[in-house]
């Protein structure tokens, strides 16, 4: 033993995990178990009322989840983690702790398009109001906020275009507005950015995408920071009051730096009832152990598909912040030194049909609706998800119809090029 504090890629193979106590299993065991015996009545009674900590029903946690949990705050440099179905259940979770209804959530303009459904659509039934800013525009946030405003939300590395965010920035006008800012680090992954470091109070992640990394298996994190004083001018009661279902405890004050995580998990998942299975939670730990070795092929692939398709004479116009030119890059190089991530977009100088004819053609590239697997994935939004819109609301959101999205894949960059260049000459 050492005193070295392990570094980035040891906590992703080690991080919260031990050899199973019962029989020395060293991959971390899959229970697939719905509830844990009590050892006894008063056992029993203290983890009900949240005097001891321990499995009560998988619902509310779970050892295999629990490995998963450690692990991502470890990574992300938080206080604790709470691990969820999915990628939005872990937004709503979130943000159930600390809105009511006509409280509001001021959120990025630029967001993963079933982020900007559920704050417009599923939200609004709530109750809860959303305010839209410009991630590019700090500024905009500060003009935004309102004495009602609980929260700000921004992408880390912001959907379609890969496009970086000013985290300090915003994370200043969120602390002089006495909010929590919200990042949801999904893009880039915690090997790329660690919001923690720049100001961030709660991240969310879905780990669907880099942090599982296989296209194999949905689920959502959630890390608390433990920065935030949630019981400061009593405008997150869910954390400061007396809760009536724990015989009155307050959360903040009887669990400090991990009390957002913990009402997460005894307020949110346990009444809301999003659970991971432990057979995801076991699919994500072991796509996380390789998480820095796949997102660092992710950029580099990334980098030259991004090379390659801006000398390309049916290429308009590429996106990718790793790019020398693009408006982007001063703030990679400031938040995302090691690469810009793996999801970008290009226009083509043939327009709506050149972006059909792309997609099918590409034989190596699949066309679908997901990012961060290991294989290249394309589609073209105009045509699919953002089809709905009309065009100029297309083009406010990135999806104007020459416009393709692609999430490339840790295959051989040479073969990635050559699909490209095949299907832009069809
Ligand atoms: C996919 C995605 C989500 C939603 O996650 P699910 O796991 O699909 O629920 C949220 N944010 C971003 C950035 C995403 O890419």
């Amino acid at each position: 033993m050492t005193d070295r504090l392990p570094g980035f890629s040891t906590l992703a193979v080690h991080a919260g995990a031990q050899p199973d106590p019962t029989t020395g299993a060293r991959a971390t065991p899959i229970y697939q178990t719905t509830s844990f015996v009590f050892n006894d009545a008063d056992h029993a009674a203290s983890l009900f009322g949240l005097q001891a900590f321990g499995n009560i029903y998988t619902r509310i946690g779970n050892p295999t989840n629990a490995v998963l949990e450690e692990r991502v705050a470890a990574l992300e440099g938080g206080t604790a983690a709470l691990a969820v179905a999915s990628g939005h259940a872990a937004q709503v979770v979130v943000l159930q702790q600390l809105m009511r209804p006509g409280d509001e959530v001021l959120a990025a303009r630029k967001l993963y398009g079933g982020s900007i459904n559920q704050f417009t659509h599923a939200f609004k039934a709530f109750g809860w109001n959303v305010a839209w800013a410009d991630p590019d525009d700090a500024a905009s946030f500060e003009r935004a906020v309102t004495p009602h405003t609980k929260a700000i939300f921004i992408e880390s590395i912001a959907n379609p275009a890969g496009s970086i965010t000013d985290i300090e920035a915003i994370a200043a006008v969120a602390r002089k507005a006495g909010v929590p800012l919200i990042v949801d680090n999904t893009l880039a992954s915690p090997y790329l950015i660690k919001p923690i470091d720049h100001g961030a109070d709660i991240v969310v992640h879905s780990a669907t995408k880099f942090l599982g990394g296989h296209g194999n298996s949905l689920g959502g994190i959630i890390v608390d920071a433990g920065t935030f004083d949630w019981a400061k001018d009593n405008k997150y009661p869910m954390l400061s009051e007396p809760r009536p279902e724990y015989h009155g405890i307050r959360i903040q004050e009887t669990f400090g730096n991990f009390a957002f995580a913990i009402a997460c998990r005894v307020l949110g998942l346990r009444d809301l009832g999003p659970a991971l299975s432990p057979f995801n939670a076991f699919m994500i730990l072991t796509g996380i152990e390789t998480l820095p070795l796949r997102m660092q092929k992710h950029c580099d692939n990334a980098k030259a598909v991004a090379e390659f398709l801006s000398s390309h004479p049916a290429v308009s116009a590429v996106n990718y912040a790793g790019l020398p030119g693009d408006r982007y890059n001063n703030l990679q190089r400031k938040y995302s030194p090691k690469g810009a991530g793996a999801v970008f977009t290009f226009s083509l100088k043939g327009g709506y049909d050149a972006g059909v004819n792309l997609v099918s053609n590409l034989k190596l590239f699949s066309h679908l609706a997901n990012v961060g697997d290991t294989r290249s994935l394309v589609i073209h939004p105009a045509s699919t998800t953002h089809s709905q819109l009309d065009d100029e609301a297309k083009v406010r959101s990135g999806a104007a119809p020459d416009v393709v999205r692609v999430s490339i894949g840790i295959e051989d960059k040479e073969d990635l090029i050559a699909d490209l260049d095949q299907a832009l000459r069809a």
